[in-house]
C-alpha cells in the first residue's frame, strides 16, 4: 500500500489493543446483527502517516 502523502511503500503493523481491533456497522434495532470486520494497520516510515483498512469491507 502506498502512502497518500509521499507515495512511500507503507508497512503493515499490529495495533496493540487487547483482543484485536474491529469495526461494527450501526443497526436500527437490537434484533439486527451488525456486520463486523477486523482492521489492518499500515504505517509510512517516511512521514509517519497511519492508515486503517477493513479486511472484510465488502460486507458493509
Ligand atoms: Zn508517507
Amino acid at each position: 500500500m502506498k502512502c497518500i502523502h509521499c507515495e512511500n511503500e507503507m508497512k503493515k503493523v499490529n495495533f496493540l489493543v487487547f483482543g484485536g481491533f474491529q469495526i461494527e456497522s450501526k443497526t436500527n434495532s437490537i434484533f439486527e446483527t451488525p456486520e463486523r470486520s477486523s482492521v489492518e494497520v499500515y504505517v509510512c516510515n517516511k512521514c509517519g502517516y497511519v492508515e486503517l483498512k477493513a479486511t472484510d469491507y465488502k460486507k458493509f
